[in-house]
């Protein structure tokens, strides 16, 4: 049995060498997939019609292609090109709603986007009505902190 295993891993990575495999794309489109079996069950579940049906499947079918394509692909330079025009797309949406999480935890601070240049400045909690100089571009704001 585990000579077996060893077998079947060992195939596949003979397979897949020199081949994207699985990268943050990739993953990303597999997310989505699933993500998409959510507005699919329930429009199938409103309609019943099967004009939906073969839409919603075919986006599916479109979707697995593009990302077995993807995986066994051995043009890595163009695959990675791919992967690295998603990440500076993904990368900065990925730390801004990091940083909501982070200013929702945070009790000690109140945090104020300036109107004019949209900086995020942090101020103490609990200071009661303040006005705030905005440190990038001088913008005054008033707020209650
Ligand atoms: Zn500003």
């Amino acid at each position: 049995m585990r000579n077996f295993f060893y077998k079947i891993t060992g195939a596949l990575s003979r397979f897949m060498y020199g081949r994207n495999g699985t990268d943050q794309l990739n993953l990303a489109l597999l997310v989505f997939y699933i993500a998409i079996c959510i507005p699919r069950a329930v429009t199938l579940a409103l309609t019943n019609s099967a004009l939906v049906r073969s839409i919603w499947d075919l986006l599916l079918l479109a979707m697995a292609v593009v990302i077995f394509f993807r995986m066994f692909s051995r043009n890595l330079p163009k695959r990675q090109a791919e992967n690295q025009r998603f990440l500076a797309w993904w990368y900065p949406i990925k730390n801004q709603i990091a940083g909501v999480k982070q200013r929702r935890l945070d009790r000690e601070h109140k945090y104020f986007t300036c109107k004019n240049c949209k900086t995020i400045c942090r101020v103490p909690a609990g200071k009661g009505k303040i006005e705030i100089t905005c440190p990038k571009c001088g913008n005054k704001i008033i707020g209650k902190s």
